[in-house]
């Protein structure tokens, strides 16, 4: 055998990854992207697939990789003797062209708990962990409000008070559940979903679409380059990408920032005043300061030219859009 007849595996499953992207066109609104915060986005979703960019095979490797932990933690609650039935059901709400499709529902008593797995990277289980079904709908990442607004619908499709979500952590298997109940605030949020519906069906029906307007969720839109500021460009081989995990860690620097610049204007502060001093013990806090050299030799600038080489290094810039 020789060594080139081995098989590339990762190229070989990565080919086979890259067959499943693909993004089918629905002539309904969706249940899953029914909390979408742009009406343009969700008329477009449904009268131009086709301009809609593909996510990339990494992307596809991280859906795939989600899909086979929610099938295995369905397993797991089966295993426990937790009874799941009417498994990928399909809902329809024909006066409001709403479609969806369940993973399950958990029998209670009497009742049919609408039951929805979300399996998710470390940081977006964090950002999910601290929130109860009222702060996510109130989260500034559409990304977290679209799981309340999706669940509402199957609870209104189904009639049912209650709805479970658990969401669960790829990499250290930790779950968390949110309990939804159809009342106060959850409610009137689903009734804002109905009515942004019903908006997004009067375009379909007239044929008309709303005006671009800029919005966060532009950054990673699919419709950004091609139907909506097809001439905005950010730079060469700058992409604009669907990333939630990504996301989810930029936030949480943008949120640490403002401490991270305290902390080191503190940091240098209390430095600078035990500058010649050995040190001190306040409170609870042990300062140690002392004196070190650095060695370095003083060319003639001739010589030291001669000796100049450059190195290539990365700088990478973060930045509000
Ligand atoms: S790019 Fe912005 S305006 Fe256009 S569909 Fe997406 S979110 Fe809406």
């Amino acid at each position: 055998m020789e060594l080139h007849e081995i098989p590339n595996i990762p190229e070989i499953l990565d080919t086979e990854t890259a067959k499943r992207i693909k993004s089918w066109p629905h002539p309904n609104n969706r249940a899953s992207e029914a909390g979408h915060p742009c009406v343009r986005f969700l008329v477009l979703s449904r009268t131009s697939n086709e301009l809609k960019i593909l996510h990339d095979v990494g992307l596809q490797r991280i859906f795939d990789e989600g899909n086979l932990h929610e099938d295995a933690l369905m397993r797991e609650m089966q295993d426990a003797g937790l009874r799941v039935i009417e498994q990928q059901r399909a809902y329809e709400w024909k006066k409001f062209q709403l479609t969806g499709r369940i993973d399950g529902k958990l029998p209670v008593d009497s009742s049919r708990i609408p039951l929805e797995i979300k399996s998710s990277s470390p940081n977006v289980f964090a950002a999910i962990c601290e929130l109860a079904p009222i702060d996510m709908l109130k989260s500034k990442f559409s990304w977290i409000r679209k799981y309340p607004a999706q669940m509402l619908l199957y609870m209104l499709m189904e009639g049912a008070e209650y709805g479970l979500m658990i969401f669960k952590n790829k990499t250290t298997g930790e779950k968390v559940q949110k309990i939804f109940r159809l009342e106060g605030e959850l409610l009137e949020y689903a009734e804002s979903i109905l009515k942004k519906l019903e908006t997004v069906n009067a375009h379909i029906d007239e044929g008309t679409c709303p005006d671009a307007a800029l919005i966060d969720d532009c950054k990673g839109c699919a419709f950004c380059k091609t139907a909506c500021f097809p001439g905005a460009d950010y730079g060469p081989g700058i992409d604009i990408l669907q990333d939630p995990d990504l996301e989810a860690k930029l936030d949480r620097r943008g949120e640490l920032e403002a401490g991270a610049k305290e902390f080191d204007a503190l940091d240098k502060e209390i430095k600078e005043g035990f500058k010649g001093r050995p040190g001190a013990v306040v409170g609870p806090w042990l300062i140690e300061s002392s004196k070190h050299g650095r060695r370095g030799v003083d060319l003639p600038p001739d010589i030291k030219k001669q000796y100049e080489k450059i190195t290539e290094y990365w700088i990478t810039k973060i930045g509000r859009l």
